[in-house]
């Protein structure tokens, strides 16, 4: 059984800020910034393409609720809201999962896309692909 099924089912302790009878929301053991919360579904699955559209929308509505609470609750300037889904993208914990964070001026975490332009062809070339789906 994976970490966050422990921390689901209560095997091991969590810092509760929000759960429902299918998710949870707790504290980050590793806090990136203050606040810094992972929301799950109780039910294991391992990365963000394994929900349907409907699973999807129920987390992304415990997202919304549990970031509205830190807001209230916590005096920050800004939000990051980031799901990794992959070992590539940086998912370490294959249990889906949000990561929600709050930004604090001077507050040293680091997100950052070096993104480049594309060419219009390249774009028209990459739209073609997308839409043909
Ligand atoms: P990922 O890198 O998979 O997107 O994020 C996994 C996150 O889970 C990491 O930020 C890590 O600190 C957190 N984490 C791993 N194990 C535990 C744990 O046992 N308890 C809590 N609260 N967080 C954990
Ligand atoms: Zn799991």
């Amino acid at each position: 059984m994976c970490v966050f099924c422990k921390i689901a089912n209560g095997e091991i302790p969590s810092y509760k800020v929000y759960e429902d009878e299918e998710h949870l929301a707790f504290l980050d053991i590793s806090q990136a910034t203050i606040g810094h919360t992972l929301v799950i579904p109780k039910k294991h699955y391992e990365n963000f393409f394994a929900l349907d559209e409907e699973e999807a929308a129920q987390l992304m509505k415990v997202v919304a609720l549990v970031s509205k609470k830190l807001k209230a609750a916590l005096n920050f300037e800004a939000f990051n809201i980031l799901n990794n889904s992959g070992a590539l993208a940086g998912q370490t914990v294959n249990h889906v999962h949000f990561h929600l964070l709050p930004r604090y001026t001077d507050d040293g975490l680091v997100m950052h896309f070096a993104g480049k332009k594309l060419s219009d062809a390249e774009f028209k070339d990459l739209l073609g692909k997308i839409n043909s789906k």
